[in-house]
């Protein structure tokens, strides 16, 4: 059975110049693909494992989009953008999506970044989960920080954060050696691709976005010019952190 066989992807594409090619490989690679033209159909679509985003749709805003869809679900999003500059992949992560590729893309990239963020994205908690994944609750009762990776869930004193895929990735990471300076690029490597090329101004967001999911800047120290650090607040004990498997 090839690595891609049963996962379903919902491709986002207004042009039938790259998105029938683009289907038509994507199914020959194993997927189980849907194709919708426009952010509406797009909003309306059923669930799949895996969004394929073009930004430039003929009816709404792409970065509107993916925001939407990130709020009705976990589901990772991979953007497809012909535009190139840091502040739009910034905003693009804002905005929920789990990485990006340039247009026009090779298709064996497209495909290596569809694995690597559906790989991520099982092993819990997603749409995807295989039904054996199925796991205990969490423990409730204990305050303090619990990372749980068999469910990707995340409690904050019994409360659950709502975080984006790679929000959780990285929390999990700092949260596992609590007090531990963690290099900047062991970060990228471990949470984002090894071959990560994009800024490293991305990580920067992330943190930013951790620190107000947790409600206490003082959870994450940076460290200038080497990394970061997780420091329970005074009075919260060790976190919690639960393997996903
Ligand atoms: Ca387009």
């Amino acid at each position: 059975m090839s690595p891609t066989h049963g996962i379903s992807l919902l491709v986002v594409e207004d042009d039938p110049s790259i998105g029938d090619p683009l289907v038509e490989a994507l199914v020959h690679e194993g997927f189980t693909v849907q194709w919708v033209t426009s952010g509406t159909e797009a909003l309306s679509a059923p669930l799949a494992d895996l969004i394929l985003l073009d930004l430039g749709l003929p009816d709404l805003d792409g970065r509107e989009v993916c925001r939407r869809l990130r709020d009705r679900s976990p589901v990772p999003i991979i953007v497809l953008t012909a535009r190139d500059d840091e502040l739009e992949r910034v905003l693009l992560l804002e905005s929920g999506a789990d990485d990006y590729v340039l247009k026009p893309f090779g298709f064996r990239e497209l495909v290596a970044r569809i694995r690597a963020v559906h790989r991520r994205s099982v092993g819990g908690g997603g749409p995807s989960a295989e039904p054996g994944g199925a796991t205990a609750p969490p423990p409730r009762d204990e305050a303090g920080l619990l990372v749980d990776g068999r469910s990707r869930r995340v409690l904050l004193d019994g409360r659950e954060l709502d975080l984006a895929p790679k929000e959780f990735d990285l929390l999990a990471m700092l949260a596992s050696e609590p007090g531990r300076a963690i290099p900047r690029a062991a970060i990228i490597e471990k949470v984002w691709d090894e071959n990560w090329w994009g800024p490293t101004k991305t990580l920067d967001v992330h943190i930013a976005a951790l620190r107000r999911k947790l409600g206490e800047p003082g959870w994450i120290t940076t460290l200038r010019g080497v990394g970061y650090r997780l420091d329970p607040p005074p009075g919260c004990g060790a976190p919690t952190v639960i393997e996903a498997s």
